[in-house]
């Protein structure tokens, strides 16, 4: 493929004892789901209706479904599912929340305090549609300090936000992707040394991450050459992440770099193929499989820039929890034709931005997408975890990628390339849940754990679709519906 270096900058790329509600006093979190049917990784549960009680935002009991709801203390809601099937709360593996669609495009200082009036001043509507879309766990792949802030401050206030984790901060090699602009930032730490690597882990430590990222890109295609980590800082990071008892997630787009990365025994990889001509060979998927490494999908990434091309994408259904200003930003297309030429990295050149344009037309994207598919579905097969990521917005250039529905696009993917409804289920619930090593409180719809829910108007277990027919959404025992969620105001309750 004849594209010039520039052109491809842009595609790096407890259990709680069930307390008799006579005596529970009622409190926020208190609810009762009535006519629940049941079903998440471990298969349809229960046979039938089910009552589902949750006392201080954790599931109480789950009983077989009375004709009438007993004991039930005074203040606690009830919630009617009407025979409708309830999920566990979705988990996207991979989001940043430093970034907002197109924010750089719009702000081009904006990665600094000044966020919060720029890209960062939508951050409450962001977690709301998170929320709306049926997502109750995000993890934070990459950002500075005061996004994380931000978030505890919004969530201390009693914001609505989805369980919001981090890693980080974001081990890059100098003059390598993540140590040059428009990424190179203090939250991406240069590491040189191994004195740089122990530095890291400790400032990780102190940080309260739930795990550490790792850039190992020695290229977006195959003859482009970026600087990465030495065999001996790679060592190091694997010896001070056993030190720390902190997983560590490597970031790696080609099967050389993912090789590299397994000889550290990483939790997971944060991408599979992106930009490949080339599917991943058997050897290094039998390598994958026996390694218990995880394997993050983040497919939306790619399948986002189809949306210049077909902009009737951007009114497909899910969109709706997306703010309106960003939406009308996204389909002008004057910003798709600057983000490709911004993205080029060289937006005074024409020929540069011809290339980009390129690689990002559909050929080019549906291509590359098939490739990346295949390789998800090929690990799927050979017994690797999968694990729903949709990586958004992905770039500060990226316009496409809207925070809470590309997490379902995701998971439409993960349909495209070959899982079954159950398998998207579980690579979006339990699975992500035990790769950050938090399946005691969530995952499935199990007592003792936090109640994080979704309701749908349809049996997920048999269909993707059924993820856009969202009634509730139950996060630790606060229920509302998508709309609701939406309107609530960051004092509400
Ligand atoms: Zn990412």
């Amino acid at each position: 493929m004849p594209i010039r270096r520039s052109a491809l900058t842009l595609m790096f790329a407890a259990v709680a004892a069930f307390a008799p509600m006579t005596m529970a006093m009622a409190a926020d979190g208190d609810l009762i789901i009535r006519n629940a049917r049941i079903v998440d990784a471990r298969g349809e549960q229960g046979g039938g209706l089910a009552t589902i009680r949750i006392v201080n935002g954790r599931i109480a009991a789950i009983e077989k479904q009375a004709r009438k709801v007993s004991g039930k203390a005074r203040g606690t809601t009830t919630i009617d599912a009407d025979g409708g099937h309830v999920a566990p709360g979705l988990v996207d593996a991979h989001v940043h929340m430093m970034w907002s669609p197109g924010c750089a495009l719009q702000h081009p200082d904006a990665r600094t305090e000044n966020w919060k009036q720029t890209c960062g001043r939508l951050l409450p509507d962001y977690l709301r549609a998170y929320l709306a879309s049926g997502v109750t766990t995000i993890v934070d792949f990459a950002g500075p300090g005061f996004v994380h802030k931000a978030i505890r401050k919004l969530e201390a206030d009693g914001a609505p936000s989805p369980r919001y984790e981090y890693l980080s901060p974001v081990l890059a090699t100098a003059g390598g992707y993540g140590g040059v602009p428009p990424f190179a930032d203090p939250d991406f730490m240069l590491v040189a040394s191994e004195a740089d690597v122990d530095r890291a882990f400790g400032s990780a430590r102190e940080a309260g991450v739930i795990g550490v990222k790792v850039l190992l890109e020695s290229g977006f295609i195959d003859f482009q050459k970026m600087p990465t980590h030495s065999a001996g800082i790679l060592a190091r990071i694997g010896t001070e992440a056993k030190k720390n008892n902190l997983p560590v997630f490597i970031h790696a787009s080609s099967e050389a770099d993912m090789n590299r990365a397994l000889d550290i025994a990483p939790r997971g990889l944060a991408h599979t193929l992106i930009n490949r001509d080339t599917p991943l060979s058997q050897a290094f998927i039998d390598r994958m499989a026996k390694s218990g490494t995880f394997q993050v999908s983040t497919l939306q990434t790619t399948d986002s820039y189809l949306n210049r091309h077909e902009p009737r994408r951007l009114s497909r259904p899910g969109l709706e929890v997306v703010p309106p200003s960003e939406l009308a930003y996204a389909r002008d297309p004057r910003n798709g034709d600057r983000a490709v030429s911004l993205l080029s990295g060289n937006p005074d050149d024409p020929v540069a931005v011809e290339q980009t344009a390129a690689a990002l037309s559909p050929n080019s994207v549906n291509r590359t997408l098939k490739v990346s598919e295949g390789a998800i579905r090929a690990l799927a097969r050979a017994g690797v975890p999968i694990v729903t990521g949709s990586d958004t917005p992905h770039h500060p250039f990226a316009l496409y990628s809207f925070h809470g529905p590309s997490s379902i696009r995701e998971m439409e993917l993960l349909g495209e390339a070959g899982l079954s409804p159950m398998e998207v289920l579980t690579a979006s619930t339990l699975t992500p849940a035990r790769m950050f090593g938090i399946d005691r409180d969530q995952g499935t719809v199990e007592i003792g754990k936090i109640a994080d829910l979704v309701i749908l108007n349809g049996n997920p277990a048999r269909d993707i679709g059924s993820w856009h027919k969202i009634k509730w959404v139950v996060r630790a025992g606060r229920a509302a519906t998508p709309a609701r969620w939406l309107k609530f105001r960051d004092t509400a309750r």
